[in-house]
């Protein structure tokens, strides 16, 4: 009900400035801020969902039983088509077909008691659609997880 045109490099930023702190040794953070226009959107919910993206990625690296002497999460931005893109990309242990299709349902989670509500990507998906954006999901077992974000500049 709030929008505001946002520099959603800026939120993507300040949101790895809150987890630098739990990020693994292993880990490399890869970030590719594109030239983005400010998108109107609803700020403290946007950063939630770049919260929620980025909190779910380095858990899949972490709970990897087979650590790669180096592991990455991958940000990237661009603009495209009148549109601007962001995408959240892990080296983490991925998903089977099956969770993947499953994972915007609210109390979906793969992860012990305690350590996930399986609530994020159901907020996610309902922000997102609030913004009218996109959200897709690439992720192969053992390989990694991207999830990509389309936002109209103005929805
Ligand atoms: P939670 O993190 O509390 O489990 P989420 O809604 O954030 O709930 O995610 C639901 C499920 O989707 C997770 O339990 C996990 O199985 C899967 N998932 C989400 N993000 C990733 C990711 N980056 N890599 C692998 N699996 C993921
Ligand atoms: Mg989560």
């Amino acid at each position: 009900t709030d929008m505001k045109p946002i520099d959603l490099n800026e939120g993507l930023q300040s949101t790895l400035v809150l987890v630098r702190n739990s990020l693994p040794d292993n880990l490399t953070v890869i970030k590719e801020y594109g030239n983005l226009p400010k998108v109107d959107c609803l700020p403290g919910k946007i950063n939630q969902v770049f919260m929620n993206l980025v909190t779910n990625a380095i858990q899949a690296i972490k709970t990897k039983a087979e650590q790669r002497a180096e592991e990455f999460l991958t940000i990237r931005t661009w603009y495209e088509d009148q549109q601007v893109k962001i995408s959240i990309k892990d080296s983490g242990i991925g998903m089977t077909e099956e969770v993947k299709h499953r994972i915007f349902e609210p109390f979906f989670t793969t992860k012990d008691i305690g350590e996930g509500t399986g609530l994020g990507l159901s907020i996610v998906f309902s922000i997102i659609e609030k913004h009218k954006g996109h959200i897709e999901v690439i992720s192969k077992p053992n390989e990694g997880t991207e999830f990509i974000i389309t936002l109209n500049v103005n929805p």
